[in-house]
């Protein structure tokens, strides 16, 4: 039987189950060396050194050895826990969010380290939000997001679909080519990857109204630190997230379930 090989790591936790009577499976993502499955023994046990590690959305340092079939935690040190994201719903659910959404936009061992960065940052800014949002909930919107956090959100799965090739097109047709005009009949097409102009129609999924139209170019052409605070109406958030819905399910196969439960 060869040697197993131990190597270190940093990694989020994106998703875990139980396994046997004390295990976890856990599913991490790592900056070098992309998605992985590993097996942390024990680690449901409350005196366990690595239970707090193996949270899900927690960052921790991982000490693995390679395994013939799952590589297993050998040391966790947890480096980063979120706690103010988890003591809000909506937040917590955005957080879980990003996890699902990197589970299944990503293979297992194939690196990608700006979409690990992307989904870290998108983690700290809703940590942040939560944290704002705990010290003076909205008396509104009990339940809901400051529009910080929703614009974090949004600015996600826009970088995220860049990242992954599938930039939707937001300033020309993408039937006829011409550039789109500031009008509130444009419409949205998931599948050809972008918005389609009033004579395109035929191709048009759905209604692209010129105040989403505009929020989804500002999002997709903004540093985060330069984008504005947006004061927008519950229906043009909807819509907003409704297009990048439309679009991010089909390049990630399935209907995001954590975003789906919150609504
Ligand atoms: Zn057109």
């Amino acid at each position: 039987m060869p040697t197993p090989h131990v190597y270190k790591s940093e990694a989020l936790v994106l998703r875990h189950i139980n396994f046997g009577e004390a295990d976890r499976i856990l599913t991490l993502v790592t900056p070098q060396h992309g998605k992985i499955s590993a097996i942390a023994k024990g680690s449901r046990k409350v005196t366990s050194k690595l239970a707090s590690a193996v949270d899900l959305v927690t960052r921790a340092q991982f000490v693995l050895a390679t395994g013939r079939e799952l590589d297993v935690v050998t040391q966790a040190v947890v480096q980063e826990r979120f706690d103010h994201l988890r003591e809000s719903l909506w937040h917590a659910t955005a957080g879980y969010t990003v996890a699902e959404a990197l589970d299944r936009a990503l293979a297992e061992r194939e690196p990608h380290p700006d979409i690990y960065v992307l989904a870290l940052d998108t983690l700290r800014r809703l940590d942040a939000d939560a944290d704002a949002w705990l010290a003076d909930p909205t008396p509104q919107n009990p339940a809901g997001p400051t529009s910080r956090g929703w614009a974090a959100m949004r600015f996600f799965d826009l970088v995220l679909l860049d990242l992954l090739g599938y930039r939707p097109a937001f300033h020309t047709c993408v039937s006829c080519e011409n550039p789109l005009q500031a009008v509130e009949d444009n419409g949205f097409n998931a599948e050809l990857g972008g918005a389609v102009c009033p004579s395109c129609s035929r191709y048009a999924q759905r209604r692209l109204p010129l105040l989403t139209l505009k929020v989804l170019r500002l999002v997709q052409t903004t540093e985060w630190h330069a984008l504005p605070v947006m004061r927008l109406d519950q229906r043009t958030r909807d819509d907003v997230e409704g297009v990048l819905q439309s679009i991010l399910s089909l390049n990630l196969e399935r209907s995001l379930k954590s975003w789906n439960l919150l609504h």
